[in-house]
């Protein structure tokens, strides 16, 4: 019984954890490295095992550095099956269509500039993994991988779908557990219910992106982003909001939402969704309606949208699109990528960093290297389409809606869990990882490095 690790391991993104068990190998995650270009680089390279001899692909939830890579993986030779929630599946389908669009454009445009760009998968690597989704998994209902292999997802509240996989493994009467956080979310969400993990098992795999820090309380979060809405409208500027198609743009209509229904924001808001993927998942959610809280499903079960706003309108064309900078205040924007390297936001970015009565909110993880971390860290000025950008605008970071846990809840997770043997961190910067590591002493805790290899 062996356990590596291909990615995440001292990073956050390109999440890829190799099971090997009586005769088998199985994987969970295969996701995209994410990041400045020598860490996307990464994304091309031997993955560290031979796809072909994957046997099964468990897949925590649904976001690109979980998934990202599977239809890479599926060109490489990948004849296994992928078993998943059913929410997950259908928002990996997304995800993955979405990313192979990427590439094949960001392909063509460097073979235009003579480069010899050829994309890293194409849309038919994406349906061809998508075709490989077998078995779907419910919470807490146990599933036989293989002789001596089982499967258990447990609610991981982080984005819709998302779980934690309990692997119980028996090799020639050796038994061994294996836990795998998945992403982690926080406790009290908006959409989400709670993470639930299962107790006991002997090695635990988790999570480490907030290790070193506390989110703010929601409530708190609530109140400062209707403020910043409310004085960006007040000064005549837009408002933008980068957002991640999944969860977090649904967890901010949601906000809104509610923020009209209780007189915290003018009723007939304009707002923007400006992303054709974030529209596509809002749907998705829709379909998935025991997936969350009990009252949102309540909400959705008897004909209420949730994610409904009298001021709404989404832009999928992207003629649509570029009509909004005709837009000069009054509106909130919301359009992707939310760490702003690459996507539609660029351009409102463009219109609206040099105004000053114009605000940016981020409302998720800004990576290290990314234009949403250099904002947030105060640059005065950004590169955008060639073209020098002075960042005028006010910016705002709320991050009580973070998908993740924060610090406290992270050791409140790996506690309910009660790891008998080992803990191995993954997916958390250097500084993050090792803050949980020490807070979870004196458990025994190791910090994998890229294909580093245990014995079970
Ligand atoms: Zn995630």
């Amino acid at each position: 019984m062996k356990l590596s690790f291909h990615g995440a391991a001292r990073g956050v993104t390109g999440s890829c954890h190799l099971v090997e068990c009586a005769g088998q190998k199985i994987l969970v995650d295969c996701g995209m490295f994410q990041g400045p270009r020598e860490i996307e680089e990464e994304n091309a390279a031997d993955f560290g095992f031979s796809p072909r001899q994957i046997d099964i692909i468990l897949l925590t939830h649904a976001h690109l550095d979980h998934c990202g890579r599977i239809p890479l993986l599926v060109k490489r030779g990948f004849q296994g099956e992928i078993v998943a929630t059913s929410a997950t599946h259908d928002l990996a389908r997304l995800v993955m269509l979405d990313s192979a669009y990427l590439h094949e454009e960001a392909g063509k445009r460097a073979q235009r500039h003579g480069k010899s760009g050829q994309a890293l998968y194409d849309t038919m690597d994406a349906l061809d993994a998508v075709d490989r989704f077998g078995r779907t998994a419910d919470y807490g209902v146990p599933i036989d991988l293989a002789p001596g292999i089982r499967a258990t997802f447990f609610e991981a509240g982080h984005i819709l779908g998302s779980a934690s996989i309990l692997l119980e493994l028996d090799e020639d009467g050796r038994r061994k557990s294996v836990l795998f956080s998945g992403d982690i979310g926080p406790q009290d969400r908006l959409l989400l219910n709670d993470p639930a993990p299962p107790e006991g098992a002997d090695i635990v795999v988790m999570e480490s992106t907030y290790g070193d820090r506390d989110h703010r309380p929601l409530d708190n979060s609530l109140d400062e982003f209707y403020a910043a809405i409310r004085g960006t409208i007040r000064r005549g500027g837009n408002v933008i909001i980068p957002t991640f198609a999944l969860e977090r743009t649904q967890e901010i209509l949601f906000a809104l939402h509610k923020g009209a229904a209780q007189d915290a924001l003018p009723k007939a808001l304009p707002v923007y969704l400006d992303s054709p993927m974030a529209i596509s998942a809002t749907r998705i959610f829709g379909r998935h309606p025991d997936a969350m809280r009990p009252e949102l499903a309540e909400m959705i079960r008897s004909g209420r949208d949730p994610f409904g706003l009298p001021g709404l309108k989404v832009t999928r064309e992207a003629s649509e699109s570029m009509k909004l900078n005709d837009v000069h205040g009054g509106a909130v924007i919301m359009a992707g990528s939310g760490m702003c390297t690459g996507g539609r936001v660029r351009h409102h970015l463009r219109h609206n960093l040099p105004n000053p009565d114009s605000s940016v909110i981020f409302i998720g993880f800004a990576a290290e290297g990314t234009p949403a971390r250099a904002i947030v860290d105060g640059a005065t000025e950004l590169k955008l389409f060639g073209k020098t950008i002075p960042v005028r605008a006010s910016i705002h970071t709320i991050n009580g809606f973070s998908a993740h846990a924060g610090r406290k809840d992270l050791i409140a997770w790996h506690a309910r869990t009660k790891a008998r043997e080992r803990t191995f961190l993954v997916h958390g910067e250097e500084k993050s990882m090792k803050a949980l590591a020490e807070a979870l002493a004196p458990a025994r805790v190791d910090r994998p490095r890229a294909h580093q290899s245990f014995d079970l």
